[in-house]
């Protein structure tokens, strides 16, 4: 797949993180402060995917962005989790930076075993 420029990614997280819910505490540890929302499927490769499969020029990004939010509202506001800083790294130093849509669900249990350590179930 074709790298996306930066900035393709920029307007639609900028348009599509209005509407974000971030809970009040870390979902693994409770703690409040310095909270992070992250996405199961990751936007850089739901938006690479989208932009492929509908053969859509990533130039026009701003004219299609609407589109693109209202097709993956689930993807965008409902498979997500508040989570600290601290947590939020750690995910990420175990899927990577831009983890692929495959591990999404390998994700949302990782999040579910730490909560489990953290006597959070
Ligand atoms: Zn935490
Ligand atoms: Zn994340």
């Amino acid at each position: 797949m074709p790298k996306l420029k930066r900035d393709v990614i920029k307007y639609v997280r900028d348009r599509a993180k209005s509407k974000y819910e971030k809970g009040l505490a870390c979902e693994i540890c409770d703690k409040t402060e310095q909270l992070d929302f992250h996405h199961f499927y990751s936007l850089t490769p739901l938006l690479n995917q989208w932009l492929t499969k509908n053969k859509h020029n990533p130039e026009y990004i701003q004219a299609l962005r609407d589109d693109f939010i209202e097709e993956h509202h689930a993807e965008l506001y409902d498979y997500t989790a508040t989570l600290c800083h601290a947590h939020h790294v750690q995910l990420h130093k175990v899927y990577g930076r831009d983890p692929g849509l495959g591990t999404a669900k390998k994700q949302m249990r990782w999040v579910e075993i730490q909560r489990e350590k953290h006597g959070m179930v």
